[in-house]
């Protein structure tokens, strides 16, 4: 199996460090028959702290891992570790608890890694260079990597399947050289990307290959970077819809998916819909949505909020490009959707980080983005990235009215 490419220019570090973020914040964990079964021969007792009857629910012929009542998992303790990592030890737990917050996906003979920015330890880039943890992500890709894995070809570029993945990987390596560029800020290397991207669509270059490709796509990113050389001084205003579809992914991106919000009895859907009301309308003040987002006037988070701090740009930079090496945007990573369109999605993704940025920000009574606003903010967007419904028509209608070039200029001052 050939390794992993984790390109080490991104600069990404990641080990564990414990805290239990994950066992608290997820949603469902899904088992497999023989993990089921490896479970309920450990024999978990009263006495262990669990409920040995809540261990597992199965339905549909699935099974996944429990969850106590505050929508934390079954075999966290108080002390935030995994029961049955500290009984048996990491190799007896659930493939997916020990994957996480990586992600491992199929591209011909290789494989790519990228990580959920959930984790903190993500985010705050803590631990070993991904780079360097090679043997260890060798180990899980074996298991993770579907049977025939090598034989799936890549997602379309534009909307015709077609290429190989040598020449498809072009794509994602012109995105990345895009995003790595120094000294300009992400929101205008994400304008650069997109124009040069609607290029190549409207050009019909979304089949070239060989050598020839590479000079094409040489001569687009150039030109996109000579068009778009700063933010303009009288940024156009993104439009009503833009806007409204804005806050409405920041509400599917920041609301609270545990399964406790999940009960139908719970009172957090209905806490859901309403803010979703509230949000549409954007009068008055914003709904308290959770722990650190609270009623704000969204007068306050619209007022322009000044430049964004470097450490936070160097964040969004990582999180771009370790989504784009990847590929942690398109194909079977996300909804099985050609390259372009995951790209704009993924873009949306900068004014939706920036509106709840803003929010924590205005919440604490600030009028200006710190570092850990962004942080958070990466972190709530990050949660339910590629796992939350997508709606491919929002995304295209959004591209045709200039709305995600719009949100990106327009929460970056
Ligand atoms: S959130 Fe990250 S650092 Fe915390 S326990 Fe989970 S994997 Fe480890």
């Amino acid at each position: 199996m050939k390794t992993a490419h984790m390109d080490p220019s991104a600069g990404q570090n990641w080990s564990c460090h414990s805290c239990g973020e994950c066992c608290r914040n997820h949603l469902l964990i899904t088992v497999s028959p023989e993990e089921k079964q490896r479970i309920e021969q450990q024999n978990w007792t009263a006495a262990d702290g669990v409920n040995p009857l809540g261990l597992i629910v199965s339905g549909l012929g699935r099974h996944r891992l429990g969850h106590q009542v505050d929508g934390a998992c079954v075999f966290l303790d108080s002390s935030a570790r995994c029961r049955i990592h500290s009984k048996f030890g990491e190799a007896a737990k659930p493939l997916a608890c020990r994957l996480y917050p990586l992600v491992i996906h199929p591209a011909g003979n290789e494989w790519k890694v990228g990580l959920r920015f959930s984790c903190p330890s993500a985010t705050d880039n803590r631990g070993r260079p991904l780079a360097e943890q090679g043997a260890a992500l060798q180990k899980l890709a074996k298991e993770v990597l579907p049977e025939g894995w090598k034989q799936s070809p890549p997602p379309p570029v534009a909307e015709a399947s077609g290429l190989g993945w040598p020449d498809f990987l072009r794509f994602t390596r012109w995105l990345d050289h895009t995003l790595a560029a120094p000294e300009i800020p992400v929101s205008l290397k994400l304008v650069q990307a997109l124009d040069w991207l609607n290029r190549v669509e409207r050009g019909c270059l979304d089949q070239i290959a060989g050598e020839g490709a590479e000079e094409i796509l040489d001569a687009l990113v150039a030109s996109a970077a000579e068009k778009t050389t700063g933010l303009p001084a009288d940024i156009e205003k993104p439009s009503p819809i833009g806007r409204l579809f804005l806050r409405l992914l920041v509400l599917e991106h920041a609301r609270s998916v545990t399964v406790a919000d999940q009960d139908v009895r719970s009172a957090s859907r209905w806490k859901t819909l309403a803010a979703a009301f509230r949000l549409a309308r954007s009068r008055g003040r914003t709904p308290a949505l959770r722990e650190g987002l609270k009623r704000v006037e969204f007068a306050d988070i619209e007022k322009p909020f000044g430049p964004i701090p470097p450490g936070a740009e160097a964040l969004l930079t990582r999180y771009f490009r370790v989504k784009v090496q990847s590929l942690h945007f398109c194909g079977r990573a996300f909804h099985g959707r050609p390259l372009i369109e995951g790209f704009r999605n993924l873009a949306l993704l900068y004014p939706v980080i920036l509106w709840l940025a803003r929010w924590l920000a205005v919440s604490d009574g600030r009028s200006a983005l710190s570092e850990s606003d962004v942080v958070r903010a990466v972190r709530l967007a990050d949660h339910s990235y590629s796992y939350s419904p997508y709606m491919s028509w929002r995304t295209r209608l959004l591209h045709q009215r200039n709305d995600i070039v719009r949100l990106c200029r327009w929460y970056a001052q």
